[in-house]
């Protein structure tokens, strides 16, 4: 499917009859927010850790360029190598510089957004250098040639099925209808890529500037044999995963894992800052950290700014009715559901991504589960006030025509009667008390479900009778 937020409806309209993919969101997101209740009502005062999460984030955004010059001063003096990307493109030079300075051919990578943004991995392949995905869900995209449908699960769009027939065409794996027996299959061909790689590659989860540290928090193992068994390891992190103390961290790593997975924590926490010191026996000689603006410094200081408070968590996602409805693809974007609603317009351009604020009914569910309390409504609300002009010109009429009929009460309620007038004969015309279909371009509304009829009587004339006043 062709990345392009513009193309929401088109790619929603396939996404909401594809019934495998219904069936794996279905399972995968009503799980995974399953999962967060249960592990948020096991808190003392979930609202009051969500609260200090969310302070932590806002003092860190407050902060933010002394953070990381912080930053750079730390990881420089533990021996590492700090490379600033302002877009995309320079962030994958760095990295092509990096191979090319030290011979590097082939790589293994942990779960990262960030690889995923700049899209990394096609300039690798162009370029000859050989890269692996290890973490399960990005190896099943990987091999299915496709991208993530979700921060925190990339497979969220694939059945267990589908994984199983995908294995088995493509890398020859033996009938299986077992998960864990899919997981051994690939543990085994991915062995073998952590001890060939020459470089490993991550993003990070949190970087504490007090120490330089970079944090990653996987459930696999593969973000620690990624980042130290190859003798070179380059963790590209956008700028606003900065906090300033390992405190901030303690509070935002008990957020996470319980917004994301609904687990206390997850099974591996994995911190570095630099290369293996003389009495360290692992760890990689080299490291490099590539610190990712790409549109991030415009979002700052903007009435915007709080989405950078984001954790890629996911939660907003699973609890979100259309991202449940259409899943990840349909946005176009590495970053879909309520946030990448959000922060797709912002980092690629508002007319690149038209549709995505729109795509939301504005339910609140996202607010609710986002363990920083990100205000997504609202910022949905600003977009598509910014976004006014962009729209196309029925929607813009409708909306014009709305607008000017509001103004105008006594249009208002002749229009109101007409409606209903016109609504209630049509439906009788087709022998029913609704409308099943309307003509273009109305039948948007109508292709997917029945048109009521308005009332025959408004709202204002039931007050007016009933209340001997005028509402
Ligand atoms: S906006 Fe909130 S809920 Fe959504 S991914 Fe970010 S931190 Fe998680």
């Amino acid at each position: 499917m062709e990345l392009n937020p513009n193309k929401f409806s088109e790619h929603a309209v396939i996404a909401i009859e594809d019934i495998q993919l219904q069936t794996a969101l279905d399972r995968g997101t009503s799980n995974a927010d399953g999962r967060r209740r249960i592990a948020f009502a096991e808190l003392d005062d979930p609202y009051g850790l969500r609260q200090q999460g969310r302070g932590a984030k806002l003092r860190a955004l407050a902060d933010l360029p002394d953070l990381l010059e912080q930053m750079e001063r730390s990881v420089t003096a533990s021996g590492g190598h700090v490379l600033w990307a302002s877009d995309a493109a320079e962030a994958r030079q760095h990295v092509l510089d990096i191979c090319r300075k030290k011979g590097l051919t082939r790589g293994v990578k942990s779960k990262s957004m960030a690889t995923e943004e700049i899209e990394l991995l096609p300039t690798l392949i162009a370029n000859g250098i050989k890269m692996v995905e290890t973490d399960l869900g990005e190896y099943i995209v990987q091999v299915n040639e496709s991208h993530p449908s979700h921060i925190v699960m990339p497979v969220m769009h694939m059945t267990k099925e589908q994984v199983r027939d995908l294995f088995m065409d493509k890398l020859g794996m033996p009938p299986t209808n077992e998960a864990a027996d899919m997981t051994a299959f690939a543990r085994k061909l991915l062995r073998e890529e952590f001890l060939n790689a020459d470089f490993g590659m991550s993003g990070g989860n949190f970087m504490i500037a007090e120490t330089g540290t970079v944090v990653i928090v996987t459930n696999e193992g593969n973000g620690r044999l990624s980042t130290g068994m190859p003798p070179v390891h380059i963790a590209v992190v956008g700028i606003e995963k900065i906090v300033p103390t390992w405190e901030d961290f303690a509070t935002l790593v008990q957020l996470l894992p319980r917004s994301g997975t609904g687990q206390r924590m997850t099974v591996y926490v994995n911190a570095f800052g630099g290369p293996a010191r003389t009495n360290e026996p692992d760890g990689p000689e080299e490291f490099y950290l590539i610190l990712l603006d790409n549109g991030r410094s415009d979002i700052y200081a903007t009435e915007y700014t709080e989405a950078l408070a984001c954790i890629r968590c996911g939660a907003c996602l699973n609890t979100c009715p259309v991202y449940n409805a259409v899943g990840g693809h349909s946005y176009g974007s590495v970053y879909s559901g309520p946030i990448g609603a959000v922060i797709t317009p912002l980092l690629k351009g508002k007319e690149n991504a038209v549709p995505l604020p729109f795509a939301s009914s504005l339910c609140g569910a996202c607010k609710q589960a986002c363990p920083v309390d990100i205000n997504i409504p609202d910022m949905l609300l600003k977009l598509r006030h910014d976004l006014e002009g962009e729209q196309d010109a029925i929607w813009q009429i409708g909306l014009k025509a709305w607008q000017f009929g509001n103004q105008h009460p006594l249009l208002f309620e002749v229009g109101g009667k007409a409606a209903s007038a016109a609504t209630r004969a049509l439906a009788g015309l087709m022998g029913s008390d609704h409308i099943e279909a309307l003509p273009p371009p109305l039948n948007g509304w109508t292709d997917y479900r029945d048109f009521p009829t308005f009332a025959p009587e408004s709202f204002r004339e039931w007050y007016r009778k009933n209340r001997g006043t005028d509402a």
